[in-house]
């Protein structure tokens, strides 16, 4: 299947938004208090990918404001990466109750979300933190499910992906709240996001981003 197919058809981002803050697609919606839809610059060269919001997220209604969002923004700068400058969003837009993993039925409901924001945003550079991000959009761009089973084994590696007429490399890495309770994953995950930007600075800024879109 085309993954496109499922892009949401809409006049510009603003709409986008309208439509995650009044979803009620799955059941996700009977519980949260806000949706997070996600932020950062519209023609931001990096996009980074969460799995879901958690508490601090759901009270806010903006992504990675928690304590693994401290620890992901003070990562980002560790290597010279401005949080500001990059966009940020999750898998699903929801908060699961008690933080539970999100159901395959609700990635699913929650998936053409994703699918229109990375088309808009054209970024270069997808950082998935955590594995469930990463089966997400490494399958979105056709890799096999067996390929993407294992975080451990394919953070920090480099997937070149086409997702629509988006050619974007992926590079997946732990999930910065494992890394709360786990500090030797703080130095992983820094050592991947030093490759992010070594890849910004070398791939230059080339493309449209989503101002050809606004
Ligand atoms: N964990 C996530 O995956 N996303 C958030 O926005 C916050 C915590
Ligand atoms: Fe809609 Fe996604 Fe929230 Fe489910 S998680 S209600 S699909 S925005």
């Amino acid at each position: 299947m085309d993954i496109t197919r499922v892009r949401i058809v809409v006049n510009d981002y603003n709409e986008l938004v309208n439509l995650m803050l009044n979803c009620t697609k799955c059941r996700l919606h009977e519980t949260r208090k806000h949706v997070v839809p996600g932020e950062g610059p519209l023609n931001a060269r990096i996009m980074l990918i969460g799995e879901a919001p958690g508490e601090t997220e759901d009270e806010e209604g903006r992504p990675f404001v928690g304590a693994a969002g401290q620890l992901l923004t003070k990562l980002l700068s560790n290597v010279g990466i401005r949080r500001e400058d990059v966009y940020i969003t999750n898998v699903v837009k929801c908060r699961p109750p008690n933080n539970r993993d999100p159901e395959p039925d609700e990635i699913e409901a929650c998936k053409p979300y994703l699918v229109t924001q990375i088309l808009m945003i054209k970024p270069q550079i997808i950082v998935c933190l955590g594995r469930h991000s990463a089966r997400e959009v490494l399958m979105m761009a056709g890799y096999p499910e067996r390929s993407v089973s294992s975080i451990s084994s394919i953070r920090g590696k480099v997937f070149n992906v086409k997702i629509g007429d988006v050619n974007a490399k992926v590079l997946p890495t732990y999930h910065p709240a494992a890394a709360l309770y786990n500090p030797r994953l703080r130095s992983i995950i820094e050592d991947d996001l030093r490759k992010v930007k070594e890849l910004l600075n070398n791939l230059g800024r080339s493309g449209g981003g989503i101002l050809d879109y606004i």
